[in-house]
């Protein structure tokens, strides 16, 4: 039976058993891990994943691959547990920690989704995603570069973040049009995270990014006046994307006094 790839979920299917292979001995999966995969389609990274594992969960939204799943692996007596709901919604609370999360992610929602596991990062021991490439040059792009942005300020507050690997179009069917990449986060652990108000952290970072063309003094002028930029040793005729983190760190953990 062939499955129609349906754009409105992103579907684009690994078909590279090499970068398969890579992508599994990059996630390093160890019988007993407490591992869910985002999206597992038509199974590329779901059965190799399966042959290491003692149980493996999945979200898949497409009810078609759904029902392909669970005729493959029939529920109650499988190692894979199938959850039939949008990755975007479901309570990952629910599933049992230090969790790990893996999956070739539809594209389409990738930064919304990445914010929605970053509200679970305390029950996160790690995840392994494939992204669009330029996203992930986004999340790990250092200060006054021009990929360098709201989400990679968001990010790494709260991750260690490391490019793995770039996966061209030709390992994908249908190709994407553009260049994927392999990418691993790692929550940094209590102590190392510095924000006393991780809200108001938010928003300060989208005011900045905002208009990004735009000085701090501009884009930051209901936070903070010239004395408050004093005090902090930060010069207002700055723009968002040379401030580091720990700058935003250090502005939001003032306000939040
Ligand atoms: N893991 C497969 C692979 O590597 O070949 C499929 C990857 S494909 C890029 C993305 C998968 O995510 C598809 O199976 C798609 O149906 C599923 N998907 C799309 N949106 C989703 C959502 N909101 N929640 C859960 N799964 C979703």
């Amino acid at each position: 039976m062939n499955h129609r790839a349906k754009k409105q979920f992103g579907q684009n299917f690994l078909v590279d058993e090499q970068i398969i292979t890579d992508i599994i001995t990059a996630i390093r999966p160890e019988a007993n891990d407490h591992m869910v995969e985002i999206g597992p389609g038509l199974g590329a990274l779901t059965r190799p994943l399966l042959k290491r594992l003692n149980r493996l969960q999945v979200v898949e939204i497409d009810r078609d691959l759904i029902a392909r799943l669970q005729n493959e692996y029939p529920q109650g007596e499988s190692k894979l547990v199938i959850h039939a709901a949008d990755a975007l919604e479901f309570d990952f609370a629910t599933l049992p920690k230090p969790l790990r999360i893996v999956g070739n992610l539809p594209y389409n929602i990738s930064t919304p989704l990445l914010f929605h596991f970053a509200a679970y990062a305390e029950r996160i021991h790690d995840m392994h995603f494939m992204l669009q490439n330029e996203v992930v040059d986004r999340m790990v792009a250092e200060p006054s570069t021009p990929e360098y942005g709201r989400l990679s300020v968001m990010l790494q507050y709260r991750f260690q973040i490391e490019k793995l690997l770039e996966v061209p179009p030709h390992s994908f069917r249908p190709a994407p049009k553009v260049n994927s990449a392999i990418v691993r986060l790692i929550p940094l652990v209590a102590d190392e995270i510095r924000i006393h108000n991780e809200k108001l952290y938010a928003n300060i970072v989208s005011a900045a990014f905002g208009q990004r063309r735009k000085t701090l003094r501009n884009t930051l002028r209901v936070f903070l006046n010239e004395t408050d930029f004093n005090f902090l040793g930060i010069n207002s005729q700055l723009r968002a994307e040379n401030l580091s983190v720990r700058d935003f760190e250090k502005v939001a953990n003032y306000l939040d006094k």
